[in-house]
């Protein structure tokens, strides 16, 4: 189906190709040019202004020869630090950086994917849908290229995001949505030894507080954590303020919004108490990818794993990927198992077959839209 030697010269390229968070010129640059070349109209959005990046995401469409509904396909052009000068190794059927950077099949595996399976299909000229092309910007370190992705210029009511750690064959269709909390204890400063019933402790403050509050596992979808603290001036001073910082996830949206108000209520009700105050910044990240057996996106998922040979699976995760921001912007997004392992490590790696097998996943895909 798909031009096995080519998959992995492609994905060796783009993994040599220096790129980081905000930092995604160089790629872009190469990707536009592979997809122009492939007769793709490709534009890039305001989203790299709006963050303070070096381009904005690319957004690419390709006319069809059938107009049933449009594919849309995704992956990320940046990755995480230490990855500049990768040396990928391919030894025994894995390919590995050589140990001193990742590796960046997170995401080069995804875009490699959707390059070959549409450059494959086009070789063939087999039918083919309308075909639109997200490469996105800072997925890494809070999804802020489809954040301010410009929705309005898609068209696709589904997107397969070709980026989950999982095997190939395997589909997430559950991820939570986030909230990121911060929430600041003003108490009052005092010194701590010539008149400490002046001040209020805000340390003190925070800790009755938390042990009234519901933390960790709230329920089977939702779970709330705060994970950064600080505060205080001197040990012999009242410490005046605590900051905490953490998030709340759930898998309804509802549910989320529930805890978030449970906990900022319970700040406030103890500061009060104590003759503190308490602010706090809620910071909505994203909703949630919460697709059930069924639902249209998973079906043509399933479909074109099954036209490689593979045995479709669902899985859950408990991070985010853009599939969240698509189904949050309205457009059904799942997160296709793309066979990396070890992401953000030295360590990480991609089997050829995964990579041939994701390839070709993107060319079932193809076959499948096109046969609606
Ligand atoms: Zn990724």
């Amino acid at each position: 189906m798909i031009n096995n030697a080519r998959i992995l010269d492609t994905f060796l390229t783009l993994v040599t190709t220096d790129s980081k968070t905000k930092q995604e010129g160089r790629m872009a640059d190469l990707l536009q040019s592979r997809l122009e070349a492939m007769g793709f109209t490709v534009e890039r959005d305001n989203a790299g202004e709006l963050i303070g990046g070096e381009t904005g995401n690319i957004i690419a469409r390709l006319k069809g020869t059938r107009s049933t509904e449009t594919l849309l396909l995704c992956a990320h052009m940046d990755r995480v630090n230490p990855g500049i000068g990768i040396k990928p190794q391919v030894k025994d059927g894995i390919i590995t950086s050589d140990g001193t950077t990742i590796l960046a099949a997170d995401d080069c595996a995804g875009l490699a994917a959707i390059l070959e399976g549409i450059q494959s299909a086009l070789e063939q000229g087999i039918d083919r849908p309308d075909i639109e092309v997200v490469f996105t910007i800072a997925e890494e370190g809070g999804l802020n290229g489809s954040k301010h992705l410009d929705y309005s210029k898609l068209t696709a009511k589904q997107a397969f995001i070709i980026d989950s750690s999982t095997p190939v064959g395997t589909v997430v269709n559950q991820a939570p949505a986030q909230t990121k909390l911060t929430y600041r204890i003003i108490g009052k400063a005092a010194h701590g030894g010539v008149e400490p019933e002046k001040g209020v402790n805000a340390l003190i403050v925070a800790a009755h507080a938390l042990t009234r509050m519901k933390l960790g596992r709230i329920d089977e979808e939702t779970t709330a954590n705060i994970g950064l603290a600080q505060g205080g001036a001197a040990t012999n001073i009242v410490m005046e303020t605590f900051e905490m910082k953490g998030d709340a996830r759930s898998l309804v949206m509802e549910k989320m919004e529930a805890q978030v108000a449970h906990m900022t209520e319970v700040f406030e009700k103890t500061a009060a108490e104590f003759g503190a105050r308490v602010e706090a910044d809620i910071q909505f990240a994203y909703g949630p990818v919460n697709l059930k057996p069924g639902d249209v996106v998973l079906e043509r998922a399933f479909a074109a794993i099954r036209r490689v040979g593979l045995h479709p699976e669902l899985r859950a995760t408990g991070g985010g990927s853009d599939a969240n921001l698509f189904n949050t912007k309205g457009i059904q997004a799942c997160n296709l198992g793309t066979g990396y392992r070890g992401a953000h490590s030295l360590k990480e790696s991609i089997p050829v077959s995964e990579l041939e097998k994701i390839g070709a996943v993107v060319y079932a895909l193809i076959q499948e839209y096109a046969a609606l």
